[in-house]
């Protein structure tokens, strides 16, 4: 058989590979970069170890915790520290902690009394009927009032999407808060009711999964997978078009060395939506001969491109990942807990801070401490762009206003994501309904990865699994 084509060597990729391959199935995974991982950059400098991208994966179904232990890496795995369980939101410009219970809900001073008793109103709120798509903020203003959505679910909300909750479809972006609702009537409700059943699937909400990385960063996930899959990884490789032959499809790729092309049994796409709009590709199965020839035949033949260009429209806002050292005596906040978060009606540069060597050992040398910020995202788009140093200052003048920061940092290090992670903004049905329609016009021809099935690293892995179980049927049928 000819192997599968996976294209992206991202966390949903290489998780599909690796699994495809423990079925006994051939693969081969194109990468287009220099190396496997996507958004997931974990280095180790100066002593400290600076997580660019993702920090950490939140172990919301029993799949994560497989893969680890199907990937050897259980010796390897660091949960967070259980003091770092505090988080902070931003309030009168400063952090305060969110409240772990619903007593300490009653007594914090994160929200007026107004808000507390919207929360206490929230389960009479009738739930919409007329089946309209509505943004997070229209469904937070409705169910709760607009102080929770301008002190709380903003800054949520750019902790997950650095997105804009007035933007966000509250069924694509949050389908769990969709269906609490459905199906219970109230968050509240839902909350209560919605943990057995929760069980009984085995599935941990987000807000109590366990959060866990690796001795030396979540880097360490995709290269052993990489290691694991052996040669049949191609970095520096683009798949830049697809062609269905009767027998599966057709790849022209582009190396270092030049173009080339390869067969396969089938294909999945588990890149990014921007770059899937670049995508050519051909279908119309039986009428393709097979192999090389096919440049020449396919003109007199009756088959259809098919468009991604929809897919160019999906944003991905720029965002800027900025992690600092500072010496410990120079940082008169405890930084305790998981990190804080700012609301857009504070004002800040940043969108929050992670205190990353309060999570994991080992992320800062002794006696120091290491904060990763974020700037950018749909709040202030042209921050992200700025150059390194005005990145650091800025960073630095909000942390002194926040955490008491003095001096400068002993250790800097910026890198900016372009186009960091996708918008399920209102309408977002549009672009999943067009990939099942592609994948139902093309058998063969399969779609996986953040820009689909959820944003995390989470969803990516589930992504990636629930991958391996389609093309495993589609082949057997085949
Ligand atoms: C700054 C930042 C912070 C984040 N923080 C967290 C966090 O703390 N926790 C969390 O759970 N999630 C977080 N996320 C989200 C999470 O990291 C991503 O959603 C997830 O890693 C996406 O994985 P992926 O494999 O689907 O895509 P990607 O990581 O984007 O990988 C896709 C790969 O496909 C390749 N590719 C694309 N087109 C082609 C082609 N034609 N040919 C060959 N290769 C191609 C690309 O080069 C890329 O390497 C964060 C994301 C960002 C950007």
């Amino acid at each position: 058989m000819k192997p599968v084509a996976i294209i992206g060597a991202g966390i949903t990729g290489l998780t599909a590979a690796f699994y495809l391959k423990r079925k006994g199935l051939p693969v081969t995974v194109y990468e287009a970069g220099g190396r496997v991982g996507g958004v997931i950059q974990s280095v180790r400098k100066d002593g400290y170890l600076a997580e660019f991208g993702p920090n950490t994966i939140l172990e919301t179904s029993p799949k994560i915790a497989q893969l680890v232990r199907d990937a050897g890496l259980e010796s390897r795995r660091l949960y967070s520290h259980p003091r770092a369980e505090a988080r902070y939101i931003v309030r009168y410009r400063r952090p305060i902690e969110m409240p772990g219970s619903p007593l300490g809900f009653f007594a914090t001073e994160l929200f007026t009394a107004k808000a507390k008793l919207a929360v206490l109103r929230e389960p009479f709120v009738p739930r919409r009927r007329d089946g309209q798509e509505e943004s997070v903020a229209e469904f937070v203003k409705r169910r709760l009032n607009q102080e929770f959505l301008d002190h709380a679910i903003d800054a949520l909300v750019a902790g997950v999407y650095a997105g804009d909750p007035y933007k966000l479809s509250l069924p694509h972006a949050f389908p769990r808060l969709a269906e609490l609702e459905t199906r219970y009537g109230s968050l509240i409700k839902g909350q209560i009711f919605g943990a057995g059943e929760r069980k009984r699937r085995g599935e941990i909400a987000k807000d109590r999964a366990p959060k866990f990385s690796f001795d030396e960063g979540l880097q360490v996930l995709p290269d052993t997978l990489a290691a694991q899959l052996g040669g049949c990884v191609k970095l520096e490789t683009i798949v830049a078009k697809l062609t269905q032959t009767s027998d599966g499809w057709w790849l022209n790729l582009l190396t270092k060395n030049g173009a080339t092309s390869a067969e396969h049994s089938a294909a999945i796409y588990c890149g990014t939506a921007h770059k899937l709009a670049e995508l050519k590709a051909v279908f119309g199965r039986s009428a393709l001969p097979r192999g090389p020839e096919i440049g020449a035949a396919q003109q007199h033949r009756p088959t259809s491109g098919i468009d991604f260009s929809p897919f160019s429209e999906i944003r991905y806002p720029p965002v800027a990942s900025v992690v600092l050292g500072f010496r410990r005596e120079d940082v008169a906040h405890p930084c305790r807990g998981f990190g804080m978060l700012i609301p857009k009606v504070e004002g800040f540069n940043i969108l929050g801070t992670i205190f990353s060597s309060s999570l994991f050992p080992n992320r800062a040398p002794a006696g120091h401490l290491t904060l990763t910020s974020y700037l950018g995202g749909e709040r202030q788009p042209e921050l992200a762009l700025l150059s390194p140093d005005k990145l650091v200052g800025l960073t630095c003048e909000d942390l002194r206003m926040l955490l008491g920061v003095r001096g400068q940092p002993a250790f800097t290090h910026c890198v900016v994501y372009p186009r960091a992670i996708p918008q399920y903004n209102l309408g977002y049905g549009r672009y999943r309904g067009l990939l099942t329609e592609i994948e139902n016009q093309a058998p063969g021809l399969f779609f996986a990865g953040h820009y689909r099935d959820g944003v995390s690293l989470g969803d990516s892995i589930l992504s990636g699994c629930n991958m391996v179980e389609r093309v495993g049927k589609f082949l057997t049928a085949k």
